[in-house]
């Protein structure tokens, strides 16, 4: 008998959820009842393994359990930033070494190309997926440079991107913070709460049931499957998939050898008419920063008006869980990180402030696989999570149906996250070099 020890904790309600209108949403589960294959979480990976599972085998009966409301969790409260490049958050530049690297980009890109065909088949608006691209902004010389050594290494994989200088960054984003930008033309921009409540909608039109408010609390392995227990019900089937990124450890898996870490992001009130004036730039854009401990910015003219959207700090934890206190110094420093680049919408409010899980392994490895017969994880997205999460979720989806391509050899052979050290140690060294590098981040946090 596995017991869960830990349920999802998502601090504040996510700004991308909250300007949509009301999703309809789905039941809970109740009674006992069965399946053939059971997913835990309606996130990235959890949905895109059942729409996967259900492109092979349209019979297939497939159940998908959520904790919270769907698109509450962290697939509807992150950035939005569906990258095809390395993105590695350890790194000073998001670089990695030139073979994984390459390897990378096609997972991802497979993942991009499933969402565009997810939005065209579920219908979903516009809004919910632009393949537009994205820039990593540059506020100092130091991330500058950082964006020229990408730009070469982009290169030297034969990849392309524009550097921007700093009167082409004015004109796009109407502030003057920015020294210059490199333009990288393959990311996918989701509105992710409103893609994630598209996606659950068509996965169960075509007919996977989808339960929320279902958090799982034990898993039992009997003679030939298992059975899955919410408070309330209980569901027998052949093999269940844990889509649960950093709570597979609340499951009891790969103890000490993930990395959870919270981030946060706050999002304006609509910008007025007047406002919008004297911003200027263009209508919509999207900024990764040129240090990844820095500030990733987005202008949004969407279903809620025209609104900023600031995201950074990164803090360590490893129960899940995090202060009130803790969210409302994030908050001040978000304040600042917004008022020093538009100081002509002084006076602009933060509409919504929320924080949400990721997590990483030491070694960037994803917690992927069989656990135990019929048992499979498909978790752990290393700072990539909507396009990795979406490639393991396809990758676990096709390892149920006895499907065998190039994702699931890269997600097979991919090994298995590190072990890490021992607490305090862990801690106490990963806060550390958080502190340590945010600070050096200077003007780009
Ligand atoms: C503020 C912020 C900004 C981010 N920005 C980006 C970005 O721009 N680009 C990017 O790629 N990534 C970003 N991320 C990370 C990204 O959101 C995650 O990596 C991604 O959501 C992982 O997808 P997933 O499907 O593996 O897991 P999740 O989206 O976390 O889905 C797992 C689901 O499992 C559910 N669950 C957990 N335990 C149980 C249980 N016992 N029973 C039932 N359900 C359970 C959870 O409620 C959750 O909904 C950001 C995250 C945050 C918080």
């Amino acid at each position: 008998m596995i017991n869960v020890t830990r349920q999802p904790y998502d601090p504040g309600l996510s700004g991308w959820n909250s300007v949509l209108p009301k999703h309809q949403g789905f039941g809970s589960l109740s009674g006992h009842t069965s399946a053939d294959i059971v997913i835990i979480g309606a996130g990235f990976a959890g949905l895109s393994a059942a729409r996967r599972i259900k492109q092979i085998d349209a019979n297939a009966r497939v159940i998908v359990l959520e904790a919270r409301k769907i698109a509450e969790g962290p697939a509807g409260r992150n950035s939005g930033f569906m990258i095809d490049l390395p993105h590695n958050l350890a790194s000073k530049n998001y670089a990695g070494d030139t073979s994984s690297d390459q390897k990378q980009i096609d997972v991802n890109r497979a993942a991009i190309t499933f969402a565009q065909d997810s939005t065209d088949e579920y219908s979903m608006p516009e809004e919910a997926l632009r393949q537009s691209g994205k820039i990593n902004a540059a506020a100092t010389d130091k991330g500058h440079r950082h964006n020229v050594e990408y730009a070469r290494h982009l290169n030297n994989i034969g990849e392309s991107s524009t550097l921007l200088n700093e009167t082409e960054m004015r004109e796009i984003c109407g502030t003057s913070y920015y020294l210059g930008g490199l333009y990288t033309p393959g990311t996918a921009l989701l509105q992710p709460a409103l893609y994630i409540r598209c996606f659950a909608n068509g996965v169960a039109k075509s007919g996977v049931s989808v339960f929320e408010n279902s958090a799982v609390r034990a898993l039992e392995k009997t003679g030939n499957g298992w059975v899955v227990s919410t408070q309330k019900g209980k569901v027998s089937c052949d093999s269940v998939v844990l889509a649960t990124n950093g709570h597979v450890e609340s499951f009891g898996f790969y103890k000490r050898r993930l990395m959870h870490i919270y981030l946060y992001a706050s999002m304006t009130a609509p910008l007025d008419d007047e406002q919008v004036r004297q911003l200027g730039g263009e209508q919509r854009w999207a900024f990764t920063p040129a240090d990844p401990m820095g500030t990733t910015v987005r202008k949004i003219n969407e279903l809620g008006g025209t609104r900023i959207v600031v995201r950074n700090r990164f803090t360590w934890s490893p129960e899940r869980h995090v202060t009130d206190a803790k969210l409302v110094s994030i908050a001040k420093r978000h304040d600042r990180s917004f008022n020093a680049r538009f100081p002509q919408l002084s006076g602009c409010l933060m509409e919504h402030r929320w924080g949400g899980l990721l997590c990483l392994s030491q070694n960037s490895t994803p917690a992927f696989g069989e656990l135990d017969k019929g048992l499979y994880s498909a978790c752990c997205q290393n700072g990539l999570g909507t396009a990795v999460g979406t490639a393991s979720g396809m990758a676990i989806g096709e390892m149920q149906m006895g499907v065998s391509s190039k994702l699931t050899e890269f997600f097979k052979l991919g090994g298995s996250p590190n072990r890490l050290p021992p607490e305090p140690i862990a801690s106490i060294g990963a806060n550390a070099v958080m502190y340590w590098r945010e600070l050096k981040a200077g003007r780009e946090l």
